[in-house]
């Protein structure tokens, strides 16, 4: 569908500083314990952690984003702390005003072979059981905007950003 043309490579600086939902894949490559704040150490696996968030503060996905490329000096969120040891291989956003990320979290949670590595992660304020999963296998954002679309028609564009 047209309106919502997916994979187009996306420039930070082409991004808005508009309210939005993101989510962030990020790449594992080997078995690593960390410290992620009052969760404790946890176990991090080899495989694509899949984190949904959101941005409704100043400076929205714009400067959401920028803040998830950087390593956090001093780290605030759980992904914080979780990020510093992965890498950041792709983002999937969107500027629709919905608070829409629980309903992401649920959708990436059904992804298949999705697991909860760490319960609780960066859903200390929700009843989800988790904003973040692990799956095996690269996440792919079409199929993703699809089973979003499922779950609600009308949802707004998601855009992809591919980092290097
Ligand atoms: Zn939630």
């Amino acid at each position: 569908m047209r309106s919502l043309r997916l994979c187009v490579r996306i420039d930070i600086k082409k991004m808005r500083n508009l309210p939005g939902t993101y989510a962030l894949i990020l790449i594992s490559s080997s078995d690593q314990l960390i410290e992620i704040g009052k969760l404790g150490r946890v176990s991090v696996q080899p495989g694509f952690y899949v984190y949904a968030g959101s941005a409704f503060g100043p400076g929205g996905i714009k400067a959401r984003i920028a803040h998830h490329k950087r390593i956090a000096a001093r780290p605030h969120w759980h992904i914080d702390y979780l990020r510093a040891y992965l890498h950041l291989v792709e983002i999937w956003y969107t500027y629709d005003c919905g608070h829409h990320e629980h309903l992401w979290a649920s959708v990436l949670g059904c992804s298949k072979g999705a697991t909860t590595p760490i319960p609780g992660f960066g859903a200390s304020d929700c009843r989800c059981k988790s904003h973040l999963y692990l799956i095996s296998f690269k996440p792919s954002a079409r199929r993703f905007r699809d089973k979003l679309r499922a779950k609600l028609n009308g949802h707004g564009r998601i855009f992809t950003h591919k980092l290097k």
